[in-house]
C-alpha cells in the first residue's frame, strides 16, 4: 500500500474505534486534495498538510502563468487566461490512472499574444492546462497552495516537526524500519514496545536531568 492510500485506511481504523481526531497532521506523501476532501467529507477530520506545490515550469520560472494565474468557469466549462482569453476546449483526461481536465486555448490566440513566453515552452501550441477533476478538489488545492505559504498555516504545521524527532529516534535505536517477526499481529507488538522503550527513555533522560526545564529541540525543529 503506497503511503497516501494509508491516510484514508487509517481515518476509517480510527473512526470504527471511535478515535478519530479533530484535525490529522502529516506530511506531502500523506496528503492530497482528494485526501483532504474525503477526511473532511467522510470524517469530519481536518487533514493538515502540504500538498504538492504547482510542477509547471511556469511556477518554477517565478514570473510565469502558473495554473492559479487562470480563471475558472466550472459551470460553463472553461477557463479564462490572464490576458483575457477564452479557452476553446474542456475534456477528461486521464493520467497515470488519475483523472483530470485538460483545457485548450485557441491557436490563433496564443501565437498572437505578446505574453506567449511567460505562458508556454511551446513554439506552435497553444496553452493546456490539466485541472483536477471537479471543482471541489481543485479549489482546495488551490486554497492549499495559498494558504500553506503563510505564517499562520505554518505556525499551525510546527506542531508536527517534533514526531519527526521521534521517528528518528525510533529508527535508530530501536530499527523501527524493519520488522524483526513475520505477521502482522507480531509485527503490532514491536511497535508497541518500542513506543514503550521511547517513553521510557524519554523518562529516564527527564529524570536524570532534573534542572533541564525543556528537552533541546532537534535540528527539524530548530529549522
Ligand atoms: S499564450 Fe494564450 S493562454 Fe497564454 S496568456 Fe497568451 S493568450 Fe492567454
Amino acid at each position: 500500500m503506497q503511503d497516501g492510500e494509508l491516510t484514508d485506511q487509517i481515518h476509517d481504523d480510527l473512526a470504527r474505534a471511535g478515535l478519530a481526531p479533530g484535525e490529522h497532521v502529516v506530511d506531502a506523501a500523506y496528503v492530497t486534495a482528494a485526501k483532504i476532501e474525503r477526511a473532511q467529507r467522510v470524517h469530519q477530520i481536518t487533514l493538515l498538510g502540504p500538498v504538492a506545490p504547482d510542477p509547471s515550469h511556469q511556477t518554477k520560472a517565478g514570473n510565469g502563468f502558473d495554473k492559479a494565474s487562470f480563471t475558472v468557469d466550472w459551470d460553463a466549462h472553461q477557463v479564462v487566461c490572464p490576458r483575457g482569453q477564452t479557452s476553446r476546449t474542456w475534456q477528461p483526461l486521464r493520467i497515470s490512472g488519475h483523472d483530470y481536465i485538460q483545457v485548450r486555448f485557441g491557436e490563433a490566440a496564443c501565437q498572437a499574444c505578446t505574453d506567449r513566453a511567460q505562458c508556454t515552452n511551446s513554439a506552435v501550441r497553444p496553452r493546456s492546462l490539466a485541472l483536477l477533476p471537479t471543482r471541489d478538489l481543485h479549489e482546495i488545492q488551490q486554497a492549499n497552495r495559498l494558504d500553506q505559504q503563510t505564517h499562520d498555516w505554518q505556525d499551525r504545521y510546527a506542531i508536527r516537526a517534533s514526531i519527526e524527532a521521534t521517528l528518528s529516534q525510533n529508527v535508530r535505536t530501536c530499527g523501527l524500519r524493519r520488522t524483526r517477526y513475520r505477521g502482522l499481529r507480531r509485527t503490532h507488538v514491536q511497535h508497541v514496545l518500542t513506543a514503550l522503550a521511547c517513553n521510557v527513555t524519554r523518562i529516564a533522560d527527564w529524570i536524570a536531568s532534573p534542572t533541564r526545564k525543556q528537552r533541546a529541540p532537534s535540528h527539524f525543529h530548530a529549522l
